[in-house]
């Protein structure tokens, strides 16, 4: 799929101010950043951006301080960890406005192929809003803006939407580009069979994503707490596992969605189950594995058992595209992690073209080392899943057409 965008390909920015929003929305423990992942995809643009000599601005949002500032929530550790994996100074324009007398200071001084970045933008109650104010101060500051955070692209912000309504030019980065093509081709142009994977807790977060997946993938895989919805609409007993009982009607239209429409849809066969959930996540359980059609009343159903990991790897082993999202059970806990982890390898595996769709699937991917075997892991969780979904990402709409 390709973005009928300008992008920083397309743009000049020699002697610029180009103002670059980024998905700098890391994990943060104790004031270090624990997973660098967005940080290190982000690297392609800002080093476009440098070698053609803009004044390179950069911005971005960490976390939720709630429109004000919250020293917690600085981006200054990030500019450290930037300058150091850039191998150049990324100086740290800190102002509790984001664009207030420091920045604007910082803006007027900076020279050819040199890097700032700015405070958190949602240190500003408008930010998250869309407000006008903050958006023009925003544009103020540069002559060109490039978009290149696809993790916010599903929501309308200042610094995303706002911002490139204001300015001649806005394009679209080098990572907002490749997530863009990757989970476009497979969603809309993929090499067949396509198998998409879900988990995760809930069916009612995904209601739209399975019902869009269904039509355009050959095999649909059904794992983690939203397959017991499933279960329960098959007429199963799924004891105390995880169950949306407002759901089970939309279960059976997908069943039947599935059917008419020749597509297999794949459900756990058995489980793994517990009668306590554990407290702390990660504390021992005693597991006993069910065929779903045994399900005790007094069990509930915490992992995909077996035989169920067994058959959704075959299912990925004759894919030549997998998109997944979502661990197939409470993966945090080691003993609880098994279906997740089988998945992963079957993934790891395959030489088909592999998309892990952020969220707790990429973080699982990447805490158990298969990270470099995918062939792409989104940096966007709820991004990806809108795009998934089939909807406009308005982050992206808002780019300059070609
Ligand atoms: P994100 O929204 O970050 O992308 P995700 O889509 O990968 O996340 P979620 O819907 O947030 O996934 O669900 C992940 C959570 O679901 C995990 O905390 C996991 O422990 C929980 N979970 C998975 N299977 C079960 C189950 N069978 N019973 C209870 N909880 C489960």
């Amino acid at each position: 799929m390709s973005l009928n965008k300008i992008s920083v390909d397309d743009i000049d920015v020699k002697g610029k101010r180009v103002l670059c929003r980024c998905d700098f929305n890391v994990p943060l423990k104790e004031g270090k950043i624990t997973d660098e992942n967005r940080l290190v995809a982000a690297l392609p643009t800002i080093k476009k951006l440098i070698a053609d000599g803009g004044k390179v601005i950069l911005c971005s949002h960490l976390g939720k301080p709630k429109g004000e500032p919250k020293p917690e929530l600085s981006l200054a550790p990030v500019a450290k960890r930037l300058s150091e994996l850039l191998g150049q100074e990324v100086k740290f324009a800190a102002d509790p406005e984001v664009v207030g007398p420091n920045a604007k200071a910082a803006v007027e001084a900076i020279k050819d192929g040199e890097v700032i970045l700015l405070e958190n933008t949602r240190y500003r109650a408008e930010e998250t809003k869309n407000g006008e104010a903050f958006s023009k101060d925003l544009a103020s500051l540069c002559d060109i803006f490039v978009n290149d955070a696809f993790g916010t692209a599903h929501r309308a912000h200042c610094s995303n939407v706002g911002v490139s309504e204001l300015v001649d030019t806005a394009a679209v980065g080098y990572l907002m580009q490749k997530e863009i093509d990757f989970l476009g081709n497979a969603v809309e142009n993929p090499v067949r069979p396509f198998v998409a994977i879900l988990g995760g807790a809930k069916v009612a977060d995904k209601l739209n994503v399975i019902s869009n997946l269904l039509e355009k993938c050959d095999t649909l895989i059904i794992g983690g707490g939203m397959a017991y919805t499933f279960l329960k609409a098959q007429g199963y007993e799924i004891g105390k596992s995880l169950v949306d009982d407002t759901k089970v009607d939309y279960c059976k239209e997908m069943l039947a969605k599935a059917e008419k429409l020749g597509k297999k849809l794949l459900l756990p066969v058995d489980s793994a189950t517990i009668t306590e959930f554990p407290n702390p996540i990660d504390a021992p359980v005693d597991v006993v594995i069910y065929d779903v059609k045994d399900m005790p009343a007094d069990r509930e159903g915490c992992d995909i058992g077996p035989k169920t990991a067994e058959m959704f790897a075959d299912a990925v082993k004759s894919a030549k595209t997998v998109v997944w999202n979502g661990p197939m059970g409470v993966f945090e806990n080691p003993t609880l992690a098994k279906g997740t982890i089988a998945v992963a390898k079957a993934l790891a595996e395959t030489d088909a073209t592999t998309i892990i769709g952020g969220g707790d699937s990429a973080a699982a991917v990447n805490q158990l080392g298969f990270g470099d075997k995918m062939s792409h892991i989104s940096t966007g969780g709820g991004a990806s899943l809108e795009f998934l979904e089939g909807k406009e990402l308005p982050g992206v709409a808002a780019a300059t057409d070609k």
